[in-house]
């Protein structure tokens, strides 16, 4: 029987997003906490942009030391051959892809304006399918974008040759979120008895149904004899309407009626790293979690009607689906009300000092504060927000892989 992996492209669908951007020491922690949680695969970056290429290869290093294992690192890119290659010149020791072009009518004739036909689409996906594996990729997925409107026979014909070539998944990008339960059910089923590999679910909420075409695609992948992959985005944030959203995809497979019984997720996923990992999220975009968001919304468990509050009491399980234990809600946190020093690109040592005292990290000398302390100031050039407690203690304990997260040469 199927399974259903997590593929979280926050790193990668996220940061695109228009308005929003995550610091390279951001984008660490959330591939650690991804980690964590027990995501099988973050998308982490973009492995042709040169801004990219010291955060992508210092991440490299960590999984090389054991600290991102066994989380895969992905990069994503065009599929065209050229980006292949410049991916693994810039970024030799990556080793799983994920390589995208556009197989809809609409976007062939409408971005490539009658410069690619679909024959080219498919061409060009074998010929960067062939490089990455010539020049070493150890997984390759062939992304179809805007397959919800791309005519099936096409895509299947797309599935096939990227099959052919080697490819290990094929994604099914619902890029405008077009697609309804049903209709993607259907799709992804006859892709995976058709092309003969496991399906990616790459699904947008325009319509509101980006987790409920992610559990049905990945039916259709399972029920077609194939694995599934979800694509996932912490708190949905992804570009329009956003992503599948990464807990509520977790609660809803594991949770809702009766599917996780025909349909589990691989792995073992700790859901109770979910309130840290949406609250860092949250920090990190300062994109505020919305009051209803399931499981980690402010009211996800409140309760004030009379008859609610009085069966919530009774029993939880008359109001409430899972309990907030589950998503690691209900410790109590910490919060500043009175005086209170941050650590910013002008802090000095004494301040450092002390705030990195409250978190109990001492420093061996002077100089190894000052060198930390040099660090935190450049985070903070990046990320011009307070650093949290986890991205001073990553500083501390992994400086040299700091240094590399912050050293941006333009026009090298
Ligand atoms: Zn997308």
């Amino acid at each position: 029987m199927g399974k259903i992996y997590l593929l979280d492209v926050t790193n990668r669908d996220g940061v695109q997003t228009a308005k929003l951007g995550l610091s390279k020491i951001e984008k660490t922690l959330i591939n650690i906490y991804l980690n964590e949680l027990g995501v099988f695969q973050s998308e982490f970056g973009f492995p042709t942009t040169r801004h990219e290429t010291r955060y992508l290869q210092a991440n490299l290093e960590l999984a090389e030391m054991g600290v991102l294992q066994p989380i895969r690192l992905g990069g994503w890119m065009r599929a065209i051959a050229s980006d292949v290659e410049t991916a693994f010149k810039l970024v030799p020791s990556i080793r799983h892809l994920n390589l995208s072009i556009s197989t809809s009518d609409q976007m062939i004739d409408g971005k490539f304006l009658g410069r690619k036909t679909r024959d080219h689409i498919v061409s060009d996906m074998v010929e960067a399918v062939d490089t990455a594996r010539a020049l070493g990729a150890e997984s390759v997925g062939a992304n179809a974008e805007d397959a919800s409107r791309t005519d099936l026979n096409f895509l299947i014909k797309f599935g096939q040759a990227a099959q052919e070539h080697g490819a290990d998944r094929m994604r099914y990008c619902d890029t405008l979120g077009y697609d309804n339960p049903f209709t993607i059910y259907q799709a992804v089923k006859t892709l995976a008895e058709k092309v003969g590999l496991p399906i990616e679910l790459h699904c947008h909420g325009d319509l509101g149904m980006a987790v409920a075409n992610s559990l049905a695609g990945a039916k259709g992948a399972i029920d077609g004899g194939q694995d599934a992959y979800i694509n996932t985005t912490i708190n949905g944030i992804g570009e329009r309407a956003g992503n599948a959203d990464l807990v509520a995809v977790i609660l809803a497979a594991v949770k809702s009626k009766g599917f996780a019984e025909e349909y589990p997720l691989a792995g073992s996923i700790d859901l109770t790293k979910a309130w840290k990992i949406a609250g860092f999220a949250s920090y990190a975009f300062g994109v505020p979690i919305p009051i209803n968001q399931p499981g980690v919304g402010a009211n996800a468990f409140a309760h004030a009607s009379g008859i609610h509050a009085d069966g919530v009491l009774k029993d939880p399980e008359n109001y409430e689906l899972y309990s907030f234990e589950d998503l690691g809600r209900g410790e109590p946190e910490f919060v500043e009300t009175g005086r209170e020093l941050c650590t910013g690109e002008y802090s000095g040592i004494s301040g450092f000092s002390h705030v990195m005292g409250k978190i109990e990290v001492s420093f061996s000398d002077r100089d190894e504060a000052n060198k930390v302390l040099e660090l935190a100031r450049y985070a903070n050039v990046e990320s011009q927000k307070p650093l949290v407690e986890d991205e001073l203690l990553f500083i501390a304990k992994y400086p040299d892989i700091a240094r590399k997260l912050l050293t941006l040469t333009p026009l090298e």
